[in-house]
């Protein structure tokens, strides 16, 4: 997701700084810009019947002036007094009187507010001219007007203050840039990739998408009041439940599953796998299969994977076994614990070899070999689980045969294999096999006879 890093500390404490020079503070700043430019480029825009003067400066930038006159300067004009009367409070007035500059800025930041005025990134907006570089300072203008800085101006010294979380600082621009500016970009929308992350709070497009949600089903002012609040440094959790009757919690999951209705998704089942996920992220496993594509993957000693090999539905498919060949995953691994499942057709044998390296001809000539196929039906007498002609699982008394824990083919089956130093272990479907260890005097005198 891609999403506007605004600074917010300076946000707050610039505006503290306009108040106290009681002037436009950028006249100071602009002297610092005339430095490094050669010609000044800066016109003055009348908005709101002259109430309001927006200064666009692109002297850094000359490349970016007839688009910013031509294209930005309309909708800022036409903008800023339509937000100024969309998020009033009492006794505030909104700055009259501003400049949107034109900078080189750090790489990741399109644009920020600060000192009563908006700074462009250079490079961001000559990349996204004709996307959604408008939309960008729509948003900025919106915290020109949310001037949540101003309670501490006039507030009495003694009131204690509330800080306004960031995902309400950053939501609200996003709810009126992606919802009433350019609604028709669809920019902010909740989706089957973006459910399993997104919460009321996560700021910036989710939370703009949640406001929206609130603002539609439950208080069409709802916007507007919670901003009168965070500017006059009111602002609680509890409004939540105070507009609506229902905690911010209680709105924040009733939006997320009217989403997951929409879309038909199991929100519990999704929310499970997503933390499991993170659980085992942070737990230090590694996911060698994205779902998506086969980033991390490479057929035996090439760079490329053939086509037989398929991402289908988030689960990696051998559609051709003739156009498949063996994958190998990229990173390398010594000791581990894996963990997967498949589902193998009937007839069909596979296996995961370990250790390979590119020096044999094959992958199983440096790979020992977990079996898998279809006990079933696969002509091949070693089975599901084993090592491949050196381990197998103990007889089961009630078939006489090597213990079996598959399910049959079409079915999916769990398998777990360690490989330490110290031992080996390979399950099925939670069923230990056996255990061995790579390099003891019985796996050599295995080997030597197989
Ligand atoms: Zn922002």
């Amino acid at each position: 997701m891609k999403s506007y890093l605004c600074l917010l500390t300076l946000l707050s404490a610039s505006f503290g700084l306009l108040a106290a020079d009681g002037q436009n503070p950028s006249n100071a700043e602009r002297s610092q810009d005339d430095k490094s430019a050669t010609n000044k480029i800066s016109k003055t825009y009348q908005a709101g019947s002259g109430r309001y003067q927006i200064v666009i400066d692109t002297s850094n930038a000359p490349d970016l002036t007839k688009w910013a006159d031509e294209t930005l300067a309309p909708v800022a004009q036409e903008w800023y007094p339509k937000l100024v009367q969309m998020l009033p409070s009492e006794g505030f007035e909104a700055i009259t009187n501003f400049a949107i500059r034109f900078r080189e800025m750090r790489r990741g930041i399109p644009a920020a507010t600060s000192r009563g005025g908006v700074s462009c990134n250079i490079e961001w907006f000559r990349q996204n001219l004709k996307g959604e570089a408008v939309g960008a300072v729509v948003h900025e203008l919106v915290h020109v007007v949310q001037d949540y800085g101003w309670g501490g101006r006039t507030n009495n010294a003694n009131v204690r203050r509330t800080r306004t979380p960031g995902w309400v600082v950053e939501g609200i621009p996003d709810y009126i840039r992606w919802f009433l500016y350019e609604p028709q970009s669809k920019g902010a929308e909740i989706t089957a990739r973006n459910l399993g992350r997104v919460k009321y709070d996560t700021g910036y497009r989710p939370t703009g998408n949640f406001l929206n949600w609130v603002t539609e089903t439950y208080d069409k002012g709802i916007i507007a009041k919670i901003n009168a609040a965070a500017r006059q440094g009111k602002y609680e959790d509890s409004l939540w439940q105070n507009y609506t009757g229902k905690t911010i919690q209680a709105l924040g999951d009733e939006w997320r599953e009217t989403n997951a209705k929409r879309l038909g998704i199991d929100l519990a089942q999704l929310d499970a796998k997503t933390a499991s996920e993170a659980k085992a992220k942070k737990e230090g496993w590694i996911t060698l299969f994205n779902g998506k594509d086969f980033n991390g993957w490479h057929n035996f000693k090439t760079n490329t994977v053939r086509a037989g090999w398929q991402v289908k539905e988030g689960v990696l498919v051998c559609a051709d076994p003739h156009n498949a060949g063996d994958l190998c995953t990229s990173n390398q691994f010594g000791a581990f614990e894996l963990e997967l499942d498949y589902n193998i057709s009937p007839g069909g044998n596979s296996g995961i070899m370990f250790h390979v390296t590119d020096e044999g001809r094959s992958a199983w000539a440096t790979g020992p070999e977990f079996q898998l196929e279809d006990n079933a039906k696969a002509a091949d007498p070693q089975r599901c689980g084993w090592l491949y002609a050196l381990y197998q699982p103990p007889q089961d008394p009630k078939t006489g045969k090597p213990f079996d824990a598959t399910k049959p083919a079409g079915e999916w089956n769990h398998v777990r294999l360690l490989v330490t130093p110290e031992k080996c272990e390979h399950e099925i479907n939670g069923v230990k096999y056996f255990e061995y260890v790579i390099g003891s005097d019985d796996f050599k005198e295995r080997v030597a006879k197989s």
